[in-house]
């Protein structure tokens, strides 16, 4: 009854039925049908991810981000070239196979800055390198991908158009990001993309969709997380869509649909998800349907300036503290630490 391929197919009334269902049973047989689902197509290794925030600049005006540009009393800063090779090696001494360097939409990293700091760390490392630089020159995309860019995050956020103009003004032309993650591709990006939920404004209906384009889209990555208000934007009093967001169990259930929708692909347990449910949320995400964890690796100092929504869940300890015992607690969910890249598989055996 809950085979992958019965969900694969789902239609938008079974997907909406999926978030709108509360009958603890029920749900619990769909965490378990995702559980099985990822051990059959992507194995249990729990890939890790070293994340880098190299800037908080950001030229946008975002409703629902603590970064953007109207923010007057968020922190600025910009990691230096030298920072940021000082993280990738960290992140690489770790046993990591991947980072990803993500930023606020920041024109001043250059197309040059950005291309030349790829080719230093593919000549240098071992490491897959993940972009997560917001919207960008086509020109960009193609020139960071030649210099060996391996991924690309960009979230469409939502599918529903009049809710995305609105959270989400544009800057002079419009730029389409469900068009911009097919160019990815088409350029040879593995690409990652998603949503948040409980956004004010947002239906279970819209999600539904967004959920059945992830499938359409066939990523190689999904992340999803709960929308968190950030009291220095538009959104910040304005309350969230209760429906989507009332519960971390919520969350677990968006998970385990993107599982069983797009069964090949990466799926992180993701930080917001930490910030609402600490290390169990985590653990949770993982055994129903979430495959990737990201440490993060940005130096103490700038991490709190990073400040996408309040209180962003990091480890104290620091990322390699938090990676240091990773091994054993992942055996206790049966689960191992991924070697290697942990690229996405692009046809499923
Ligand atoms: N600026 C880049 C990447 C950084 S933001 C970009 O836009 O692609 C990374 C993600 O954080 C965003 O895509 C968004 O989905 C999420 N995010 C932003 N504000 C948030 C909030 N208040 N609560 C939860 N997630 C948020």
């Amino acid at each position: 009854m809950f085979a992958p391929f019965a969900f694969t197919k789902m239609s938008f009334d079974s997907v909406r039925a999926w978030l709108l269902e509360e009958e603890p049973h029920r749900l619990e047989a769909l965490f378990i049908a995702a559980d099985s689902c990822r051990r059959d197509c992507v194995g249990d290794a729990v890939h890790l991810r070293g994340l880098v925030e190299i800037s908080s600049h950001c030229c946008r005006l975002c409703h629902y981000c603590g970064l953007r540009a109207a923010n007057h009393e968020a922190r600025r800063f910009r990691l230096t070239r030298d920072e940021i090779l000082e993280c990738v090696e960290r992140i690489a001494q770790a046993g990591l196979g991947t980072v990803v360097l993500q930023a606020g939409e920041d024109p001043a990293l250059s197309r040059d800055f950005i291309a030349d700091l790829v080719r230093h760390i593919k000549k240098h490392t071992k490491l897959a390198v993940t972009l997560s630089l917001s919207e960008r020159d086509d020109g960009d995309y193609v020139e960071w991908k030649k210099a060996g860019a391996d991924r690309y995050l960009l979230r469409f956020e939502t599918s529903d158009r009049t809710l995305y103009e609105r959270l989400h003004p544009s800057r002079g032309e419009p730029f389409d990001r469900l068009a911009a993650v097919q160019r990815l591709r088409d350029l040879g990006y593995e690409v990652g993309s998603g949503v948040m939920f409980g956004l004010p404004g947002q239906t279970t209906d819209s999600l539904a969709q967004d959920l059945l384009r992830m499938s359409e889209l066939d990523l190689d990555m999904i992340g999803c997380g709960p929308f968190i208000p950030h009291p220095q934007t538009p959104l910040g009093h304005e309350p969230a869509n209760i429906e989507l967001a009332g519960s971390l169990e919520f969350a677990y259930k968006v998970i385990a649909l993107c599982r069983l929708l797009v069964p090949r692909a990466n799926i992180p347990a993701t930080t917001a998800v930490a910030t609402l449910g600490g290390e169990a949320a985590r653990a949770k995400a993982l055994s129903c349907g979430a495959n990737v964890i990201m440490p993060n690796f940005t130096p103490p100092q700038y991490r709190e300036q990073y400040e996408i929504y309040p209180d962003k869940a990091c480890p104290e300890e620091g990322a390699e503290r938090f990676c240091a015992d990773l091994d054993e607690r992942f055996a206790a969910l049966g689960r191992t630490v991924g070697q290697g890249l942990g690229s996405a598989k692009r046809e499923m055996a």
